[in-house]
């Protein structure tokens, strides 16, 4: 019997109404013969009600209480779907993380998955049972519960299918595929037959939350060929695979934004070996993901380093930066949380060349700047102001004819 993992969505599970689809399309799925593997994320916006309820209460919450709040919702989930199965006469029985053997790190709120015991799911599937276990968590090895970052259910849904061997892993969700900008954004965006792995990486980790990257990750490491489509209809999604000969005929897949980073400028460093060890070893000791470095034109001896971080992650790199200032001579620092990073991503950029002229310039006919730039084999990202995010993304979204089906490059 083939094995199927579906992963649901918040919106598709969002209300009681939601919650029998689902269970209408998971008992399909038995009944056609397959063994069936559930994931589910919190109905709706839980998750995001939960972070508002514990902020009243404190402005700065412990991780692992954080986690004990957060992994609720997604239990809420499982049993309503388990009693929704019950009602159509399925065997179903629901698990969260730690009950269905997930193992992960202890870093808590972005724990990352270590290793899945998938016994206990075996059992169960062999007794003819559909088993639905909670998204986006796991047993940390101090045996609390940790949470994998916003998104995570993805990640829960593509490690359990490497872990069963499973035949198919389906990401059901509130649109039916992965589009080449977010098609809430851009109106013209496009729905992709298929993506790279590489590809749909760059775009989940520049912005495009239709997948959690790590998820995508995953899927590469273990060869899990993923299927995003719609919850809501039975129209074919976007499947996520090794990159196959054709695909570099694309220069640019897709188009994607990131409106949750801020820049920060250290101003008049001394230019001098050392400066940029000491700034990055405190940053990575206070737990800061720094992403686009950029050092300008030394003068005089002195020079403006800028980067990014994670918007959240503002405070912690504050505090990090605030108390390096004296150390290493630098003249104050600036804390800009009103930038925006719009990326373009596709594996025929590795072939081809003015792609990032051709960037430049549709941007500058807007009239829109462009503070930071970074490249890499199949992308190109800018930091600009966060007010023109929407319409550089349009606007590149059009300069590369993306709403064009398979332009081939030139
Ligand atoms: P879920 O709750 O099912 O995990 P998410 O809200 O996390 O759903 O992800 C789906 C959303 O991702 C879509 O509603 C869409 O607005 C957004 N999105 C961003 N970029 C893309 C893209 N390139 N293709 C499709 N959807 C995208
Ligand atoms: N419920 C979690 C979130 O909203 C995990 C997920 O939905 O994937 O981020
Ligand atoms: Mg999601």
């Amino acid at each position: 019997m083939a094995i199927y993992v579906q992963k649901f969505g918040g919106s598709s599970v969002a209300d009681a109404e939601c919650m029998q689809r689902v269970a209408q399309r998971v008992y399909d799925t038995a009944q056609e013969g397959h063994s069936v593997v559930v994931v589910l994320s919190a109905m709706g916006k839980t998750t995001d009600n939960l972070i508002n309820l514990s902020k009243q209460v404190n402005p700065q919450p412990d991780a692992r209480e954080m986690d004990m709040l957060l992994s609720t919702g997604e239990q809420i989930s499982v049993a309503i779907l388990a009693m929704a199965l019950h009602a159509m006469g399925a065997e179903a029985v629901s698990m969260t993380g730690p009950q269905a053997g997930i193992a992960t790190d202890s870093s808590h709120t972005k724990a990352k998955i270590m290793s899945i015991n998938p016994e206990r799911i075996m059992a169960n599937l062999e007794k003819g049972r559909i088993v639905i276990v909670c998204g986006f968590q796991g047993l940390a090895p101090s045996a609390d519960i940790a949470t994998l970052g916003r998104g995570g259910s993805d990640t829960t849904a593509v490690a359990l299918a490497a872990a069963l061997k499973a035949d198919r892993c389906q990401i059901f969700t509130d649109v039916d595929g992965v589009y080449t900008a977010d098609p809430r954004i851009v109106k013209q965006a496009r729905k992709l037959d298929s993506i790279a792995y590489d590809e749909m990486l760059e775009l989940a980790s520049l912005g495009a939350k239709v997948l959690q990257s790590r998820s995508v990750e995953f899927a590469k490491k273990y060869g899990v060929e993923l299927e995003v489509l719609t919850s809501f209809d039975r129209t074919p999604g976007t499947i996520v695979k090794e990159e196959v000969e054709d695909m570099e005929h694309i220069v640019v897949r897709g188009v994607a934004a990131d409106k949750n980073q801020a820049k920060v400028t250290i101003q008049r460093v001394p230019d001098r070996p050392g400066v940029a060890a000491t700034l990055f070893k405190e940053l990575a000791a206070a737990n800061v993901n720094v992403d686009m470095i950029v050092q300008n034109v030394s003068e005089q001896g002195h020079t403006d380093m800028t980067f990014t971080v994670p918007r959240d992650e503002i405070n912690r790199t504050r505090s990090a930066v605030d108390g390096l200032l004296e150390a290493v001579g630098a003249a104050g620092a600036i804390y800009d949380v009103d930038i925006a990073k719009i990326s373009i991503v596709g594996v025929g950029m590795r072939s081809h060349s003015g792609i990032a002229y051709q960037m430049f310039e549709a941007l500058s006919e807007h009239k829109i700047n462009v503070e930071m730039i970074s490249t890499s084999e199949i992308k190109i990202s800018v930091v600009i102001r966060s007010a023109y995010a929407d319409e550089a993304m349009q606007v590149l979204h059009q300069a590369f004819e993306l709403d064009k089906n398979s332009k081939p490059a030139s």
